[in-house]
């Protein structure tokens, strides 16, 4: 599953000056659950190997009409009840090897008592029929009075633990089991589950009934039901049925956005040795899905905010794929063989994100692949609360497994183990795994057991200070040279804290000293604080490179002269290390010489990632120099990922007339819309003159899905201009399309903050079915500061039909308001302590008004971000 979005929302965040950010929104949505999950396994009464699933919807009640047959063996003596898990569904009638048997119920379960204690091996089909009207677990997108043409659309969220709010069953993924799927829906929809469709009959009334089987056994949370309104694309893998679904009148999208699967699957299937294992792959997508994608066994569900407009998609380097990859990947890692328990949640997770990587790198090249995995890296030492936790952790009660470590970390540590143990020997090793594992559930020591059982190569070590220690290093680095043993001595410092789980690291490191003479690399492994390396150099070096290329999770704070950065940002081979060198520069203020040289860099660096890296510097140094060297770079109309962070740099820069008109008539005229929306947004953070004109105007005027007119909504909220009042409040009404209402009702939130007629306005949005319309509106109360909307907030918190992550974020919401006005509106405990850390530790320096200021600077920027916080979707990362 893709839900987490801390580590979407970082790369500009850590570009533009609020790198706690990241800790922030981790920290929204690792609050509290309603309900934890289990951290480990149960304990198994009996083997649920196969469940027969017929459903019938009705729609106006939104509830779901269920008869299940469930086939089990009992695994231990003495049996004496058959308990399911069953959250506020109706039992009707159960019957036990078909006869009339008794049941109860409790908050969570379903009880059968057996009449005799049963054996060991014993066999029962317990049949149950209900009917429910589901909180979670499956949802229902109709039209209704304000959105009377939207396609139908009926669909299952089971993972974590929601499968149990629309089907009784065992819902841990510790069993797996076969399925029948039989879904009778009105004559003129589509259905998708799990496994191969079997037939489509005539069911009267207008309805249809159709039946799926799935063969090949997974896990319950596994199991997806999707009906409704959709288009179909067809296409295929190796004579296996590849299906893509968008809701009706979106199908045009599906071959720019998906058409690349087949050849992942190809590609996946050869790493592994290992064959793509189910009987279809269908990929269907929803509207308002509660997470980005979701990894149903051979029918993955993904948001419909993938289908991206035709006129858009090819602005995105690598489009969808990161979404598709990820979900692909888990049908191996993830569906074929699954995590024990959500302890081991990374065996899943980690490697569906390393596999997005495994396609970019093969798909879009090395350049891509070493770019994102620099982000990656930044973006994970940024999010602080994610520090002291090991990656395989049974401890999370107060907080969400579904983290940063389990996806971004994870990812980074199966690269490593890839990059030190070789690529041979790596998928040598995963092939082992999964062949032993196949169909069955795994822990953490399966797969060193694999690794080292295939290639004979003990990774205990690495596991141990990787996945179940926590933290990582952080290199301190500075070097001198003894002309006359003709040496270089490399002092490397580790300075993390070494407490809890975080220890010294001992890692393998290439060293490349450059001299006249040319390159030469040296292995070294640093193990202890403090160690100095002398490596042999003929002469002077013009640059020294530690971990050359970055294939170490690491932090490194290298101590060079500014030549030695220039000669670096221009010469070294790998994007990670002219990467570096380009941060370090933008750190140096005022010097036309290192302006120069990144400027150069921004024109003519090979790889894209280091020419926008080089415009982000640019930008933070500010001044007229720099600002001449961007705009001209806007001359060079260099690709849609780039030219957008040119025009995000010059946001940075107030009171340049320049940069104000180059800004306006992107805006108002580009190729690219994708630069056109960044002028938008810095038009709003610079606020010139012009700027309301043009944001006005850009509102009102069409876009392919509206892209423009969204982004200049967002950006009405940073301008501040009271006059927007009007034209926000009419794009935040109910009947506007949803995604250009949220961005009207976060900009809403920010303006003329003292009014209440505006708070009573977007609190009333609060009861609205639409979830990304409630997220923006709990979001813009809790940053607006008016109290009158706590009662709102509060009523909400008490309905029903709260998603598993709103809850939270109301109450943290509540807990801002009912802050005094000048106390400290710590959001980051806002939803009652959960004992996560801030990582705003240089606070203390700041008086409480700065403090006040940039915590709501931080909000707003998080409020500009909700769209993708709250579809859980990677956006493109160019
Ligand atoms: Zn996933």
């Amino acid at each position: 599953m893709i839900r987490e979005s801390y580590r979407n929302a970082n790369h500009h965040r850590s570009r533009t000056g609020f790198p706690a950010l990241a800790a922030l929104l981790a920290i929204f949505i690792a609050a509290p659950r309603l309900r934890g999950d289990e951290p480990y396994a149960r304990s198994r009464d009996y083997d649920l190997q196969h469940s027969k699933i017929a459903l019938r919807f009705d729609l106006d009640q939104k509830k779901v009409l269920g008869e299940v047959t469930h086939s089990l063996s009992i695994l231990r003596d003495g049996s004496t009840k058959i308990a399911f898990d069953s959250v506020g569904l109706n039992i009707q009638s159960v019957t036990l090897n078909k006869a009339s048997a008794k049941f109860e119920t409790s908050a969570d379960k379903l009880i059968i008592p057996l009449p005799a204690a049963a054996k060991t091996g014993e066999k029962f089909d317990v049949a149950i029929r209900y009917e429910g009207k589901p909180a979670k677990g499956i949802y229902f997108i109709l039209p209704d009075k304000d959105y009377p043409d939207r396609p139908k659309q009926i669909w299952t969220q089971g993972e974590s633990e929601d499968t149990r709010y629309y089907l009784p069953t065992y819902d841990y993924p510790n069993n797996r089991l076969t399925t029948e799927t039989i879904l009778t829906v009105p004559a003129s929809w589509i259905t998708v589950s799990n496994g191969k469709l079997i037939s489509v009959s005539d069911a009267g009334k207008g309805l249809k009934t159709w039946y799926w089987k799935e063969s090949v056994p997974s896990s319950t949370y596994l199991i997806t039901v999707v009906a409704g309104e959709f288009d179909e694309v067809k296409d295929t893998w190796r004579g296996i049925p590849v299906t893509y679904y968008a809701p009706k009148g979106r199908g045009d999208r599906l071959p720019i956005n998906y058409g690349r699967t087949p050849a992942m699957m190809e590609l996946f299937s050869k790493k592994f040795g290992v064959d793509y294992a189910w009987e279809k792959y269908a990929q269907v997508m929803v509207d308002e899905f509660v997470a980005g994608g979701m990894e149903n066994s051979s029918a993955t569900t993904n948001s419909s905010n993938s289908l991206v407009h035709p006129k858009l998609a090819p602005e995105y380097f690598t489009g969808q794929d990161d979404l598709i990859s990820h979900e692909l990947g888990h049908q191996w890692f993830g569906d074929l063989v699954t995590c024990k328990d959500w302890g081991d949640i990374w065996l899943n997770e980690g490697f569906a994100t390393f596999l997005e990587e495994v396609w970019t790198e093969v798909h879009f090249g090395k350049d891509q692949a070493d770019y994102e995995r620099w982000n990656n890296a930044r973006e994970w030492f940024e999010s602080g609360n994610l520090w002291k936790k090991p990656i395989v952790r049974h401890d999370f009660d107060d907080s969400s497994e579904f983290d940063g470590n389990a996806y971004n970390k994870a990812g980074w540590v199966l690269y490593m183990l890839r990059h030190q143990i070789g690529e041979d020997a790596f998928y040598r090793g995963l092939k082992h795994y999964l062949e032993v594992n196949r169909g069955k559930n795994v822990v953490t020591s399966d797969l060193s057991r694999a690794i080292e059982e295939a290639t004979h190569t003990n990774v205990d070590q690495f596991f141990s200070q990787w996945l179940y220690g926590a933290g990582g290093p952080k290199f301190e680095l500075g070097y001198s040279y003894d002309s006359e043993k003709h040496q270089v001595m490399l002092a490397v410092k580790q300075t993390q804290k070494v407490e809890g789980r975080v220890g010294l690291f001992r890692v393998p490191a290439e060293v490349e000293i450059t001299t006249a003479s040319g390159p030469k690399l040296y292995d070294i492994t640093v193990s202890k604080d403090h160690q100095t390396f002398p490596l042999p150099a003929e002469s002077a070096p013009l640059m020294v490179l530690f971990d050359k290329g970055g294939h170490v999770l690491k932090s490194a704070e290298f101590h060079k002269e500014k030549k030695e950065w220039l000669y670096q940002s221009k010469n070294a081979v790998d994007l990670a290390d002219r990467a570096d060198a380009v941060v370090a520069l933008g750190k140096m203020k005022n010097d036309e010489e290192v302006i120069g040289a990144l400027g150069e860099t921004l024109r003519n660096d090979k790889a894209w990632g280091v020419r926008a890296t080089a415009a982000d510097a640019l930008g933070q140094i500010g001044g007229a120099s720099a600002s001449k060297l961007l705009l001209a770079a806007l001359d060079s109309n260099d690709k849609p990922w780039v030219r957008n962070r040119v025009v995000s740099a010059l946001g940075n820069f107030k009171d340049d007339a320049a940069v104000a008109a180059k800004l306006n008539s992107i805006a108002k005229q580009d190729d690219s819309y994708r630069a056109r929306a960044a002028a938008l947004q810095a038009l709003g953070r610079l606020k010139g003159p012009n700027a309301f004109a043009t944001l006005e105007a850009t509102v009102a005027a069409d876009s392919p899905d509206d892209f423009l007119r969204k982004a200049a909504l967002r950006s009405l909220g940073s301008l501040g201009d009271d006059k927007a009042v009007p034209l926000l409040l009419q794009w935040s009404a109910a009947g506007k399309p949803l995604d250009s209402r949220t961005a009207a009702i976060n900009s809403l939130g920010r303006l003329q903050k003292d009014n209440k007629d505006i708070t009573k306005q977007i609190a009333a949005y609060l009861t609205e079915p639409h979830f990304p319309v409630r997220m923006a509106s709990i979001y813009a109360l809790g940053g607006r500061g008016d109290a009158t909307a706590v009662p709102a907030l509060e009523a909400l918190l008490k309905s029903d039909d709260l998603s598993i992550e709103m809850a939270p974020m109301i109450k943290a919401q509540i807990a801002r308001l009912k802050k005094p006005a000048n106390g400290k509106p710590d959001a980051n405990h806002g939803a009652g302590d959960s004992g996560e850390e801030s990582s705003e530790g240089s606070d203390e320096k700041l008086t409480t008004e700065q403090r006040l200021e940039k915590l709501e600077h931080l909000l707003q920027e998080m409020s500009e971000r909700l769209k993708s916080m709250e579809k859980r979707l990677p956006p493109p990362k160019q």
